[in-house]
């Protein structure tokens, strides 16, 4: 297996001088030095040809020995020295302290067609930032992870990736709904990848501490690596960085919107530096469309990271980024005008996020309220976002009395749609007619554009826990089958018509699909 190796990371930032892969808080230090456990039985199951790829590596080179061993930690490569990273974060909406890469092992960076790619393992074991816990992942969340970092990317959502799915063959203790019912799961390691794995949380920790000297290094050389348009850092670079960041976020989150994921623990922590979607733990797609859903059984009191709540969480979050990067600024001004930009671009990205959605290409004065009525209706009885949203292409402006037919696959109980709920769809309908007439593309383009941005094929919570299921039975099929369908999700898929489903009963309340905690 050849690489080319660069190790950027840990040459150019500050390193924890300790060796002993002890707990503790590690201060002035962007990192530490940590070997990855080595595990009983290492089996892969699932590589991506396309990571592979773009990592300059070949089908063949992922069936060697070699591969399997450095992917899931038994072997360090040559000119490697495996590190975690150190950050702190606010969690649940407070001040947690160092947390750091409590689970994850970053192994080399690698340059391929002129990227960077930072390879990582999650699940190699405990690094001095595990606190309590053990380092380790079981399966199931390694295999959400897994699917669900490769799905969006094929949505073309900004995401880390994925390139290998493995089980260690240890077995590891989980509580999976922290009451008492502790149980052993089979243990997995996903590699993941990406240009960064730096957080918001990554800068936190130093301005917590006060160390602006280190602060400075990791914001220099962020910028340098993954802002370098930007140019030489100075005060008037560090605001065009964190506009960028502001923006990049915006962005990331008004595109979970459009496709109804959920992330679940938007803690700072889990804030991507690159705008990217990070951490895939207990996150969820929305079934039936309402702004109040969270998957994240943690959260179920406040349920402060529920679907309608994350523009608001991505701009507290950005608040506490701006808090970090103060101290290189000393101006309130001119971050607080970022963070206000991000208020006025939401505003306006997610109307027209859902215009893309309900297919209007022009800009009318009429639409706020046209996609206003529209939330409203799909919550007062359950309606399947994602089906409602791709039968909504098929419909006709000629024939608005159609329109209900059109949809009515998406409601989840035919029967709670009363008569009053017909009419107000009906008249949603006539509005909705009445605005299309407005624009100039025919039925046929519209239906077209429309499912360019409405996915057909998403990972749903019931589909990731039927492979996750397999797989504790050694079924690993589901999981390849899931992969290369979701490659494609926006495409019609005729074979995979079953997988265009509302979410089955069973899964209503099962733990897995509707009910996921952090425990992983
Ligand atoms: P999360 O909410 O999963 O992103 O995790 C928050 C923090 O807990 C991070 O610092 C993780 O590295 C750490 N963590 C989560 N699970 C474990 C584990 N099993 N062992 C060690 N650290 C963990
Ligand atoms: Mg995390």
């Amino acid at each position: 297996m050849k690489l080319n190796i660069k190790n950027t990371f840990i040459e150019e930032l500050p390193a924890d001088p300790v060796l002993d892969n002890n707990r503790r808080q590690v201060k002035e230090a962007c990192f530490s030095y940590v070997t990855p456990k080595k595990t009983a039985k290492p089996k892969l199951l699932h590589v991506s040809n396309e990571m592979l790829k773009n990592l300059g590596l070949t089908e063949a080179d992922s069936k060697t020995t070699d591969f399997l061993n450095v992917l899931t930690g038994n072997t360090v490569m040559e000119n490697t020295k495996p590190y975690a990273m150190c950050y702190g974060g606010h969690q649940f909406g407070n001040w947690a302290g160092q947390l750091g890469d409590g689970r994850a092992i970053n192994l080399f960076e690698v340059e391929n067609d002129q990227k960077q790619w930072t390879v990582q393992l999650k699940g190699a074991g405990a690094t001095p930032y595990s606190r309590t816990a053990d380092g380790l992942a079981v399966l199931r969340s390694s295999i959400r992870e897994y699917l669900c970092s490769e799905a969006m990317h094929h949505l073309g959502i900004p995401t880390t990736r994925a390139l290998s799915l493995a089980l260690t063959g240890d077995e590891v203790m989980r509580d999976v709904l922290y009451n008492g019912n502790a149980e052993y799961e089979k243990g997995a390691v996903v590699s993941r990848i990406s240009p960064s794995f730096v957080r918001f949380g990554s800068f936190e920790i130093f301005a917590s501490r006060q160390d602006t000297a280190t602060l400075k290094t990791l914001v220099d050389y962020t910028i340098n690596h993954h802002f370098p348009h930007l140019g030489t850092p100075s005060k008037a670079v560090y605001i065009a960085f964190f506009n960028e960041v502001v923006q990049r976020t915006l962005s990331m989150i008004i595109d979970w919107q459009r496709v109804g994921f959920v992330h679940g623990v938007m803690n700072t922590d889990n804030m991507s530096i690159l705008g990217l979607t990070i951490d895939y733990g207990p996150y969820g797609w929305l079934e039936g469309f309402e702004e109040g859903w969270t998957p994240n059984t943690t959260d179920m009191q406040h349920k402060r990271y529920r679907y309608g709540n994350q523009p608001n969480i991505g701009l507290w979050n950005l608040y506490q980024l701006a808090n970090a990067l103060y101290p290189l600024v000393e101006e309130v001004e001119p971050l607080e005008a970022a963070l206000n930009q991000y208020r006025a671009d939401f505003e306006l990205g997610s109307i027209q996020m859902m215009r893309n959605k309900i297919g209007l290409k022009t800009e009318k004065q009429q639409d706020k309220s046209l996609i206003k009525d529209l939330e409203t209706l799909l919550q007062l009885t359950e309606t399947d976002m994602t089906i409602f949203f791709r039968n909504l292409a098929a419909f006709k402006k000629d024939n608005p009395n159609e329109g209900l037919e059109w949809i009515k696959e998406a409601f989840y109980s035919p029967t709670e749609v009363t008569d009053t709920i017909k009419q107000q769809w009906k008249d949603w309908f006539q509005h909705y007619a009445t605005r299309l007439q407005l624009e100039t593309v025919s039925d046929s383009e519209r239906k077209k554009a429309m499912n360019a941005v409405n996915p057909k094929y998403v990972l749903r919570n019931y589909m990731a826990q039927l492979a996750i299921d397999d797989a504790d039975k050694g079924d690993y099929a589901l999981i390849d089958e899931l992969y290369q369908l979701l490659k494609k999700p926006y495409a019609e898929q005729p074979e995979n018509e079953k997988w265009f489903a509302k979410r089955p009963e069973w899964a209503r309340h099962k733990v897995g699909c509707s009910m996921l905690s952090c425990s992983s």
